[in-house]
């Protein structure tokens, strides 16, 4: 059984004092749900306060990037003993990086290796772009991600990564894929692969989640597939209760 799990990717939004905020008005209510792995995903300038604030409840934190290399002259980047630190885990591979930072498969591959390294749980996203996906190319798309992301890993490291299957024409668009696509896809291109890769044990034993568009009316339709483990979630992890009301639903 893999226990569910919710990300909240607060991009580049809220100051360490809205962050405060904004955990103040829902940590007490998410720290009653037991059966959901909560993760919040801060800016990096309000990670130490909202790592201080869940400090002692069952709520994690994770940064949105970091840094392969341990140190050095690399000006911007936070290394992954800087996020350990703070963070139990760390999004890599984010569509928004890879769009606009240039990140590639390389630089992931380098990116899980690192966080795996250091103890970090890495939220690692794949997912096609609205091009590819009307040209038919989803599979080969996200096929591809998934080898190269996680080349190199043991079957032991492998089974700890939290693969995020997000459409990027889903994201930010108010334009959710279905739960019964999402499963489809993830089934064939995360899951069928993973299984290659690293055999059945550590395959059944990665959480997949959905992300693009979840709310807390579609939340059900995703977590009551039989591959999705969880959400991703952007906007909606940004009020309270929208972000509340996605957890119970995972629950
Ligand atoms: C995301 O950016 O990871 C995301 C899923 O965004 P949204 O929920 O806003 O579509």
């Amino acid at each position: 059984m893999r226990k569910p799990f919710v990300a909240g990717n607060w991009k580049m939004n809220k100051t360490a004092a809205e962050a405060a905020t904004l955990v103040g008005a829902m940590l007490p209510e998410l720290d009653k749900i037991d059966a959901v792995e909560i993760v919040l995903c801060p800016p990096a300038t309000a990670v130490p306060a909202v790592s201080g604030l869940v400090k002692g409840s069952k709520v994690g934190v994770g940064t949105q990037n970091l840094h392969w290399e341990e140190s050095g002259a690399f000006t911007g980047e936070l290394s992954p003993a800087m996020v350990a630190e703070f963070c139990g885990y760390v999004i890599i591979g984010h569509s928004e990086r890879r769009a606009y930072f240039a990140e590639t498969d390389e630089t992931v591959n380098k990116k899980v290796k690192a966080a795996l390294a250091h103890g970090l749980t890495p939220i690692m996203c794949v997912g096609e772009t609205l091009e590819e996906n009307e040209a038919g190319r989803t599979n080969e798309v996200v096929v591809g991600q998934v080898k190269a992301d996680m080349a190199g890993l043991s079957a032991e490291e492998a089974a700890k990564v939290v693969v995020a299957y997000e459409p990027i024409w889903a994201i930010g668009t108010g334009k959710a894929a279905s739960g019964d696509l999402a499963n489809k896809v993830i089934f064939e291109t995360i899951r069928v692969p993973l299984k290659e890769m690293f055999g059945s044990a550590a395959a059944e034993a990665v959480r997949v989640l959905y992300g693009g568009s979840v709310k807390g009316s579609n939340a059900a339709e995703f977590f009551g597939q039989a591959e999705i483990d969880g959400a991703l979630v952007g906007g909606a992890s940004l009020k309270a209760e929208d972000f509340l009301a996605i957890v119970k639903a995972a629950a």
